[in-house]
């Protein structure tokens, strides 16, 4: 369609009517708009806030309301002064990247006292995984499955960067990734939309002060689900690449966690860099009108990534710059993140008609009204008092600590390496990472900084004062260090030792935005540094840091026992030695599933079967390798603990449900190890015969459960034939009738406990 006709539709008497609600046009695919009479009477009646938005907006002018909509980065080559100018012309709405309570409170008085309406700026900052008490990176936090504890991460990250004087979180991203090569499948939650939504959720009500959100408290902020969407599924694992995802995947594996983080209130959206199946996905109208705000009911405001409108151009979507910016616009992406197009051009377009006026009065709108919902209007500045006391308080060090612990994953203990004894007289602490303050801060370490961070060296001197520790750096993940010495001295000070605990992995910023990696293996030399010393004869413990799945074949293969640690922000070192001397007995397990080698990525537990299974080891004709098994070297929902769980009584509550029915999963779960422990139950399901077909096997609920050694206790899900469905390519969400399988286990390939029922067709 026409663009400009398509401005002259979204203008019209219904759009303008409609406000927040209003939405453009669909697809063929999508569900019609909503129209005044499907709005419910309800969401109808007006709300206070809305009366104050219409009476601030009614004063301003096109320009001041367009200002509103544009953000700027307050170091990307903008001098101060241009700021301050900006701020007081009302050319400028929120500032990302100033922190700091008196440098926001400094900038927040020129908008406050000397624009012309006194409009407060909002400031935003990518609060990710804490903000000066660093908590693990998300792919770790959320190996913990635990969203109370998540929340309380969030909470307090929340509260830090609020006494900083910030407002707004670019946080949480909530990207569904299977691409170990894209980096920012570290700043996510794995590879599965059931716990990513659950993770997504917590966040938003840690972030923004519980399950009713409480934005004008001095200690949450606001939330910004990112990036929206489909950016986790990069071609070929490459940052900002074209992504292909079909209606029913982009609804049934990408879209969850946003749906999720909406229903937990979040009131802002990030588009994202990635060309959605030919549709960038800042200028798609259809997934950011039709679907966010259509379907959904947003009413909040959806803000672009950096410069992502313009970045419309070397898409090949836009012609230039005014082009971006009409596209954005009408999309529904209501703030320019340090793109230019908004400032220079959607004045001029509104004038002629090719944005429609109501559409910037809807967008300022939105942004007005969580400024007032922030209180910012009553109380804009920050208490640059209360600053200093807020950071790293003892409270907020030891909820860091509780999910450094969590996020470990023990991937392989063999005759039982670990625990290890806190007896032992000599340790060698191997690898140039062991040793890291910097790398344990993850890709996003915001505020956080290197002399608060416990290394895994110091943890472990912290552990044991009296063990002698025959550190030696060896080599890192850096190419550069091609010296043979490093690893003859690792291995000379392994064999002066009991054990040998070997720290290897990434750098920080091998993961993150824009670091995507060709290969998943231990980067420079360091498995030559593991095979060295293993083959010196002692014990080896392995902990990985990093922020992807690895590939580690030998390593999986040879060494007794291999802890994956991630980055695990300022406790890095404390939880480490927890686990490896039995202070915390790991409960950790995998949310993205670990390949055996490169060849068999995308691989991920949910997914579909092939015409030929690869069931007949001895069938050449099958859906397989000639060079490498099907399996993964460690599935999702994967990890070990120092104790055993067996499961048994699989038992359903029915054979048959109807469609406004549910049934009830039971397992037993028994802790027959000596040590108490708590252990992630998990329940997954398949739908194995539908008119699309569907994953093998997927995630679709989990419990955490303590036991004590020797304790059972029954865990019960609720099913309820409403979860059975799926979406098909028209984006309609269908429930079929029929033989519906299901699994308890201890991870996603565990099959022991399996049952069937049958859903009837009313
Ligand atoms: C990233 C976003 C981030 C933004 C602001 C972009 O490059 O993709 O995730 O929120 O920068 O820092």
């Amino acid at each position: 369609m026409n663009r400009n006709l398509l401005a002259v539709i979204l203008s019209s008497a219904a759009f303008a009517a409609l406000g927040p609600v209003g939405a453009a046009p669909a697809t063929t695919t999508a569900p019609p708009p909503a129209t005044l009479a499907t709005v419910p009477a309800k969401s109808r009646a007006i709300d206070p806030l809305d009366r104050k938005v219409a009476a601030l907006l009614a004063k301003m002018t096109l320009e001041e309301k367009v200002g509103q909509m544009v953000q700027w980065a307050h170091w990307a080559g903008k001098k101060r002064d241009m700021i301050l100018e900006g701020t007081e012309k009302g050319h400028v709405g929120s500032l990302l990247n100033l922190i700091g309570a008196k440098e926001t409170n400094e900038v927040q008085k020129v908008a406050v006292e000397k624009s012309r309406l006194g409009i407060p700026l909002i400031f935003g900052l990518d609060v990710i995984h804490g903000f000066k008490t660093i908590f693990p990176i998300p792919l770790g936090e959320d190996c913990s499955w635990d969203p109370e504890l998540m929340e309380a991460c969030a909470a307090v990250a929340a509260k830090e960067a609020r006494a900083s004087g910030i407002h707004w979180t670019f946080a949480p991203m909530v990207d569904v990734s299977r691409e170990p090569r894209w980096g920012r499948i570290a700043e996510g939650s794995g590879e599965d939309p059931t716990l990513g939504s659950a993770m997504a959720a917590a966040r938003v009500r840690g972030f923004q002060g519980g399950a009713k959100p409480a934005l004008d408290r001095h200690d949450t902020v606001v939330a910004c689900a990112k990036h929206y969407v489909g950016y986790g599924a990069p071609e070929a694992g490459r940052e900002y690449n074209y992504t292909e995802i079909t209606e029913a995947s982009l609804r049934d594996i990408h879209l969850p966690p946003f749906k999720a983080a909406l229903d937990a209130g979040v009131r802002t959206y990030m588009s994202a860099f990635n060309d959605l199946a030919g549709l960038p996905t800042s200028g798609n109208r259809h997934t950011l009108r039709d679907i966010l705000r259509g379907e959904w009911g947003f009413k909040g405001f959806v803000v672009s990534d950096w410069a992502s409108v313009a970045q419309l151009i070397p898409h090949g979507y836009a012609a230039d710059l005014k082009d971006a910016t009409q596209l954005g616009v009408l999309a529904g992406v209501d703030m320019d993140m340090e793109g230019k197009g908004y400032s220079e051009h959607l004045a001029q377009l509104a004038k002629e008609n090719k944005v429609p006026l109501a559409m910037v009065n809807d967008a300022a709108s939105r942004i007005l009204k969580i400024k007032y919902e922030l209180g910012l209007f009553e109380d804009p500045y920050v208490d640059e008092k209360m600053e200093s006391a807020t950071m790293l308080t003892a409270e907020s060090l030891d909820v860091a600590l509780r999910m450094a612990r969590e996020a470990i994953v023990l991937l392989k203990n063999d005759k039982q390496t670990l625990p290890l004894s806190k007896d032992l007289k000599t340790i060698a602490v191997l690898g140039a990472l062991a040793a890291s303050k910097k790398d344990p801060l993850g890709s996003w370490h915001c505020q956080g900084k290197e002399a608060d961070v416990v290394s895994v060296l110091e943890g472990l001197r912290r552990k044991l004062p009296r063990a002698q520790l025959n550190f030696v750096a060896g080599v890192g993940p850096e190419e550069s260090v091609t010296d043979p010495k490093g690893i003859e001295e690792a291995v000379a000070a392994a064999k002066r030792s009991q054990v040998a605990i070997v720290v290897v992995g990434e750098r920080e910023n091998m993961s993150g935005e824009a670091a995507s990696r060709t290969s998943l293996a231990l980067p420079a030399r360091q498995l030559d540094l593991v095979q060295a010393v293993h083959k010196a004869g002692v014990p080896v413990v392995l902990v990985l840091m990093n922020g992807r799945p690895l590939t580690i074949p030998w390593e999986a293969e040879n060494v007794p026992a291999i802890v994956e640690s991630w980055f695990l922000g300022t406790r890095q070192g404390d939880a480490v030695a927890d686990v490896l001397f039995g202070d915390f007995n790991p409960t950790g397990k995998l949310v993205v599933t670990f390949p055996r080698n490169l060849g068999q990525v995308p691989i991920y537990h949910s997914a579909r079967n092939s015409g030929r299974p690869a069931e007949d080891p001895n069938d050449k004709w099958t859906s397989r390798y000639i060079d490498s098994p099907n399996s993964p070297q460690y599935p999702f929902g994967y990890g070990l603990s120092y104790t055993t769980y067996t499961y048994s009584g699989l038992s359903l509550s029915a054979e048959r449900i109807g469609r406004a029915g549910k049934v009830m999963v039971k397992a037993t779960v028994k802790n027959t190890g000596s040590k108490a422990g708590v252990e992630v139950v998990q329940l997954y399901m398949q739908d194995p015969v539908a008119s699309l077909t569907q994953p093998v096997k997927k995630l679709a609920d989990f419990k955490r459960v303590e036991l004590e050694a020797g304790e059972e206790k029954t865990v019960e899900f609720v099913l309820p034939a409403s979860k059975l469905g799926f979406h098909n390519h028209a984006g309609k969400y269908v429930v079929e009738p029929g033989k519906f399988n299901v699994w308890v286990g201890k991870d996603s390939a565990d099959a022991t406990l399996k049952g069937s029922f049958e859903l009837t067709a009313n």
